[in-house]
């Protein structure tokens, strides 16, 4: 039986991955979170001690794996559940350069679209309209300004312990942007059939119903 597959794309921060829970629980599809399988690998090469040039040795012996418990997905390495231990901003720095080395994206390609092969999904990242999935049934590109992406993560960082400055935190988006869009292998762009939507004027309730519209009229 075909599946259906939605990709989203966009920068850092523009609210992919809260969006697009909100929509597959409505939809009944699995979310994936393609982000979060270059961070398990960033993660298994710093704690390692792996520098990136020597990457490409390592990937056989990574083993990432994605559960999946009422739609939520928990990323593995190995055995062990990392899906909290991934989400530092130096595993956001180190996963923004390790998802620069084509061995990386190459095994994390196979398991992405096998994801999709088996399951109605909602696929976010940042090459998957482009590269994982080009033939998606739907493919949207989801952006905002760069300073108003630095304030919502601000905004939801704010009561953590350690929270970086705004300053600091636009920084580090404006670097990831840099690195997504100009690395060789699949880089972060539109797909030429993808719809693009700006959510830098949206509350997060009118971006998600605007992309489930999107959805709807062509599923
Ligand atoms: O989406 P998230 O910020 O969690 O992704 C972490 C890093 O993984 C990004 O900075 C990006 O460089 C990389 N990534 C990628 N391709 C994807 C998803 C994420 O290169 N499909």
């Amino acid at each position: 039986m075909k599946t259906i597959n939605i990709a989203i794309d966009g920068p850092a921060g523009a609210g992919k991955s809260t969006i697009a829970k909100m929509v597959s629980a409505e939809m009944g599809y699995i979310y994936v979170d393609t982000g979060a399988m270059y961070r398990a690998v960033a993660l298994y090469l710093t704690e390692n001690n792996i520098p990136d040039e020597e990457a490409e040795k390592h990937m056989e012996e990574v083993e990432v794996s994605l559960k999946f418990a009422d739609g939520v997905q928990r990323v593995y390495l190995g055995d062990r559940d990392v899906s909290d231990l991934i989400r530092t901003p130096e595993i956001s720095m180190a996963a923004s350069r390790t998802s620069a080395i084509p061995a990386v994206r190459a095994r994390l390609f196979d398991l992405q679209q096998k994801l999709a092969r088996e399951n109605n999904i909602i696929m976010d990242g940042r090459d998957i309209g482009t590269v994982v999935l080009p033939n998606a049934d739907v493919k949207i590109f989801l952006t905002a300004s760069a300073e108003e992406r630095a304030n919502r993560r601000f905004k939801e960082l704010a009561e953590k312990p350690d929270c970086p400055t705004y300053e600091e935190i636009l920084k580090d988006i404006i670097q990831r942007d840099y690195n997504d869009m100009n690395r060789e292998t699949a880089p972060l762009k539109q797909a030429e059939d993808a719809v693009l939507v700006d959510t830098t004027e949206l509350t997060l309730e009118q971006s998600a119903a605007r992309i489930a519209e999107i959805i709807k009229e062509r599923v």
